[in-house]
C-alpha cells in the first residue's frame, strides 16, 4: 500500500476543512472563471445561507440573466469546488460599486468637512480653482447689478433703484404702487 492515495485524501480533507471553514472566500477566488470576465464585474458572492449562494448583481437584468444559467454554474461550482451547493440567488440587493468597496470606512476627510477653512499643502487642487471660478462670477454678476441699480432713479417713497418704466406708470416702484393700492385711501407722503 502506497502512501500516496493517503496522502491525496488527506490533501483532499485538509482543502475541504479549510473550505468549510470560508467557502464564500473559496468561490470569491474562483468566481471570475466560473461566470466569465464580464458577468463577474456585475456580480458578486456575498454570502452562503444553507448551501443557498447569495449573489449581489449590478443590475436588475443581470440577476436575470445569471438566474437563466444558474444550473450551469451550481454545477460548475459544486465539481469545481467539491461544494454541495443547492441553489444561487441573484438580486440587486446589498450591490456595492468597486470603487465604494475598497473606500476606507472613514470616508469623510478633513477637507469635506464644512468647518474647513483650507490648507496650503494637501488642499485638493481640483476644488480651489472651482471655487474661485464660482466666486468670481457672483462678484462680476453683484457688481453688474450694483452698477446698474446706480444708474436707476429711486423710488420717492422708499429710495429703491426703480426701472423708469415703474416710476412713469406708478410715480413709485412696482412695490410701493402695490402697497399703495391695498391700502386705498390713506395715501402717504
Ligand atoms: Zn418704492
Amino acid at each position: 500500500m502506497s502512501l500516496k492515495p493517503i496522502n491525496d485524501i488527506l490533501g483532499v480533507l485538509e482543502q475541504q476543512a479549510k473550505w468549510q471553514a470560508d467557502p464564500l472566500a473559496l468561490i470569491l477566488q474562483s468566481w471570475a472563471e466560473v461566470v466569465g470576465a464580464v458577468a463577474a464585474i456585475h456580480s458578486r458572492p456575498l454570502s452562503m445561507q444553507r448551501d443557498v449562494l447569495r449573489v449581489a448583481t449590478s443590475s436588475a437584468a443581470w440577476a436575470q440573466n445569471l438566474t437563466f444559467s444558474r444550473q450551469t454554474l451550481l454545477l460548475k461550482l459544486n465539481t469545481k469546488l467539491s461544494m454541495s451547493l443547492v441553489d444561487i440567488r441573484f438580486s440587486t440587493a446589498g450591490w456595492q460599486k468597486p470603487k465604494d468597496l475598497f473606500k476606507p470606512p472613514t470616508s469623510v476627510s478633513p477637507q469635506e468637512h464644512p468647518s474647513y477653512l483650507g490648507d496650503i499643502s494637501s488642499s485638493p487642487p481640483v476644488r480651489k480653482p472651482t471655487e474661485q471660478t464660482v466666486n468670481q462670477v457672483f462678484e462680476s454678476w453683484a457688481k453688474e447689478r450694483q452698477a446698474r441699480s446706480q444708474s436707476l432713479p429711486l423710488c420717492p417713497q422708499c429710495q429703491c433703484p426703480t426701472p423708469p418704466g415703474e416710476l412713469q406708470r406708478w410715480c413709485v416702484c412696482a412695490l410701493c404702487s402695490v402697497k399703495q393700492s391695498s391700502h386705498q385711501g390713506t395715501r402717504n407722503t
